[in-house]
């Protein structure tokens, strides 16, 4: 830090490597093992020929696209720069120095970084021994809960009347769903936003819709809620979203039948690997999402990771000492996932 910062204390998030060589196999930071939509890069190649002008600072044709997509009207949408920055701005709008924010201790560890950033007091709530989230913890919670659902990085679920139970049991905190892994077999509650007015959900197209390089994500919510996100939005960078991500984003919601093909893919495959990592003896939670939170009890996480990154395959392990046991794999193709399946057994060969 220069001597001229004024922020200290912060813990910047981390993000997954992205390996500049010697990896073969990349399975650590939940990406789409799928290439986008064709139509999405023929929208994004036709667009750049208009960088010369400024982005829409509506984003209409994507805030229309996703008004369809889940039925809501376009006063319900806010476009963001990937769902980080909506996120952010959810902190921004809904927590202060006395509002704190509530999590889950085992969750997205972009969270509390927020917190810290904006001087936001947090309470992290202990997942249950078996990873998943106790509903009853959160009821009449001191400011905005944030769950992640499916969760990151267990993959598990929170049903949907858990998550009602817990926006009715907090009718004065916002309560925002981020719904990162939905498209992977969970369910949405977005449709849930016309009846509770503190209800607000984030998505993005990272992952099940292949563009995580483009950097698109999206709140739904009431449009009082959507309309202090905008505030936000309009008080920090109003052309938020560049004009070729938008171009191949809106194209991207119209080939929806390309992303619900992709995701059946996905889905068949971490039910063939979460199933052939069980036969090997690890634990893995039942994921909704695209990848598999996994744990051996004869090699430690961090060994699992080390010895697949030698074989050129790289998972993503946190040293946070409830989850140290574990690595989380995301979810490719059918071919690396057998290669993955076949480093495993090797590894586990040498540990007997
Ligand atoms: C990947 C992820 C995001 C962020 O995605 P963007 O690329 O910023 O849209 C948000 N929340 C969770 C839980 C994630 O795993």
């Amino acid at each position: 830090m220069s001597r001229f910062c004024r922020r200290e204390g912060l813990e910047p998030y981390v993000p997954g490597e992205q390996p500049k060589g010697g990896i073969l196999i990349k399975l650590n930071t939940n990406e789409s093992p799928f290439p986008p939509s064709p139509k999405a890069l023929e929208a994004a190649s036709a667009a750049a020929g208009n960088l010369r002008l400024y982005s829409d600072p509506e984003c209409a044709s994507v805030r229309e696209g996703l008004a369809r997509t889940y039925s809501v009207s376009p006063e319900n949408v806010l476009v963001s720069n990937g769902s980080d920055e909506a996120l952010n701005f959810a902190f921004m709008a809904f927590c202060s120095a006395d509002a704190p924010a509530v999590f889950p201790d085992i969750t997205y560890g972009f969270y509390p970084v927020f917190c810290r950033l904006h001087s936001v007091q947090y309470r992290e709530i202990p997942l249950r021994e078996d990873l998943s989230i106790d509903p009853d913890d959160y009821i009449d919670a001191p400011g905005m809960v944030v769950i992640a659902n499916p969760n990151a990085p267990t993959g598990i679920e929170l049903p949907r009347d858990a998550i009602e139970k817990i926006i009715r049991g907090n009718r004065n905190n916002v309560v925002l769903i981020d719904e990162a892994y939905v498209d992977f077999g969970g369910r949405s509650c977005a449709d849930l936003i016309y009846e509770y007015d503190n209800l607000l959900v984030i998505g993005t197209f990272s992952k099940s819709r292949s563009l995580a390089g483009a950097r698109l994500g999206f709140a739904i919510g009431p449009a009082e809620l959507i309309a202090d996100l905008d505030r936000i939005r309009n008080s920090t960078n109003p052309y938020n979203v560049n004009s070729v991500t938008l171009a191949c984003g809106a194209a991207a919601l119209e080939d929806s039948s390309y992303m619900a093909e992709c995701c059946r893919t996905v889905i068949k495959n971490r039910e063939y690997t979460a199933s052939r990592l069980r036969d090997m003896g690890f634990f893995v939670p039942e994921s909704k999402a695209n990848f598999v939170f996994a744990s051996h009890p004869r090699i430690s996480g961090e060994e699992v990771y080390r010895k697949l990154r030698e074989r050129g395959i790289l998972v993503r392990h946190f040293s946070k000492e409830r989850i140290r046991d574990f690595n989380r794999i995301t979810i490719g193709t059918m071919e690396q996932m057998e290669k993955l399946i076949s480093a495993l057994n090797d590894i586990l060969e040498t540990v007997k």
